[in-house]
């Protein structure tokens, strides 16, 4: 009983927090701007499955892809386990799915294989992470809190196996008559590591509290962390852009002056009113979409190594870009909740988040976006913060500025006049 209570005191704190941080972030999107209505449902679903279950992006790397996929995959089985203890804690059970049959037979199995394979797994990325340079863990917008954040997600994430596979070991040790589920590889280092009925119930128990409470911890630093993309990533690649890679979306509200003045009627009896800015300058000006992607982003580095611009050089990185966005509104966003007319002088596009010189290093290539296994999608912030600085603040590289005078005066981007267009059909 005393257990069961406490069980329920630290689940409700668990939940209490939970519900604080979903409050926030709801309060953060609130800041942001709509879009068009999600549409195409079943095309979602099935890149839902594709993309996020099927891990098919991960596994364009093969060994790493592989290993990562089977995190993940065993992360999906194990939450079952997760969510059978919790029932215990709260009812004062004992494995309450055991009446499930074959079900518990094949969870138990695959939980207590994928311990052991996530606990490899976890080892490999952190000896990676420690021992081996790889390039695309390195770059300016990764500070070392950034660091540390991964290897600590990754050592609880340890812990987390650990501790499930002392709950199974003991399990077994505890000789129970008859064994509800199955435990192959605990089963057999079970043969060779025997302790006593004390000593299994005292490991047994000391496992058992570690790992949920572990869990709860976990639960609750994921969202300040950036593998807060195992919660994301899901729906993040369902709310994925679906236009073809390279099409840009127009914007309405030129849209709509464009259709005003071909004779149309887009501003008639809508009640709409003229756009409070062009582009994207600070996070209030970036999509819900645009912010869900930051939250996701796993800082992997996989878009910034290919990028071409980065890669000759340039001071563009992609990861960057959503990095810069999520701390912007952890400074911005959380100020302007408490008051709206908050103003630190600051901006999302400027020297101090993204430059000039990171944006206009972008050829659009959109390698990034192909690349990302959680489906974000840079270039398209990338070229709404070039709008910003072409139609608010006229800035744009000189020969694009050229460009632009010549579709003005002209009605075309070449240095010709009009009335000189069919001189090519003369003869000499
Ligand atoms: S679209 Fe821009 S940011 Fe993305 S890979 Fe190409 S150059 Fe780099
Ligand atoms: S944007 Fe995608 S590819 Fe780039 S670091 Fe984030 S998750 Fe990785």
């Amino acid at each position: 009983m005393i257990k069961q209570v406490l069980f329920i005191v630290l689940l409700a704190l668990t939940l209490l927090v939970f519900s604080y941080t979903v409050s926030r972030l709801w309060k953060l999107f609130r800041l942001t701007k709509k879009t068009a209505p999600v549409k195409d449902w079943g095309k979602r679903l099935n890149l839902t499955l594709a993309v996020a279950f099927g891990q098919t992006k991960i596994l364009r790397k093969p060994l790493i892809g592989f290993l990562h996929a089977l995190v993940f995959w065993g992360f999906m089985v194990i939450t079952v386990g997760s969510i059978e203890m919790v029932i215990d804690g709260v009812f004062g059970l004992e494995r309450a799915f055991a009446g499930s049959g074959w079900f518990y037979k094949a969870i138990t199995a695959s939980g207590d294989v994928f311990a052991y394979i996530i606990a490899f797994g976890i080892v490999a990325f952190l000896v990676r992470r420690q021992f081996m340079h790889i390039k695309r863990f390195r770059g300016i917008e990764l500070k070392p809190k950034n660091k540390r954040d991964a290897n600590l997600a990754l050592a609880m994430i340890l812990f987390l196996m650990i501790s499930l596979m002392g709950i199974n070991l003991a399990y077994l040790n505890q000789n129970p008559e008859p064994v509800l589920g199955l435990y192959p590889i605990s089963g057999l280092i079970a043969n060779y590591w025997q302790i006593n009925l004390t000593q299994a119930h005292v490991v047994f128990e000391v496992s058992w509290w570690s790992h949920i409470v572990l869990i709860f911890i976990f639960a609750n630093y994921l969202p300040y962390s950036k593998h807060f993309h195992v919660f994301m990533s899901v729906p993040n690649v369902f709310f994925s852009n679906l236009d073809p890679l390279g099409k840009l979306p127009n914007m309405e509200s030129v849209t709509k002056e464009v259709q005003l003045m071909l004779g149309g009627n887009a501003f008639q009896d809508t009640g709409d009113q003229a756009p409070a800015r062009f582009g994207v300058k600070d996070v209030e000006d970036v999509s819900w979409k645009n912010y869900m992607d930051a939250l996701t982003c796993t800082q992997c580095g996989r878009c910034t190594e290919v990028c071409p611009a980065n890669l000759t050089g340039k001071k563009l990185s992609p990861r960057k870009i959503f990095v810069d966005l999520r701390n912007r509104m952890n400074e911005k966003g959380l100020q302007l909740i408490k008051n709206p007319d908050y103003n630190d002088q600051k901006a999302l596009v400027s020297d101090e988040y993204i430059s000039y010189e990171e944006l206009w290093a972008c050829t659009t290539c959109n390698a990034c976006a192909q690349e990302c296994p959680l489906n974000i999608s840079h270039p398209n912030l990338i070229m709404d913060m070039r709008r910003y600085l072409v139609m608010e603040e006229g800035r744009a590289p000189s020969g694009i500025n050229a460009m632009f005078a010549n579709i003005e005066n002209n009605g075309a981007p070449w240095q010709f006049s009009p009335e000189d267009r069919l001189e090519w059909t003369k003869g000499d």
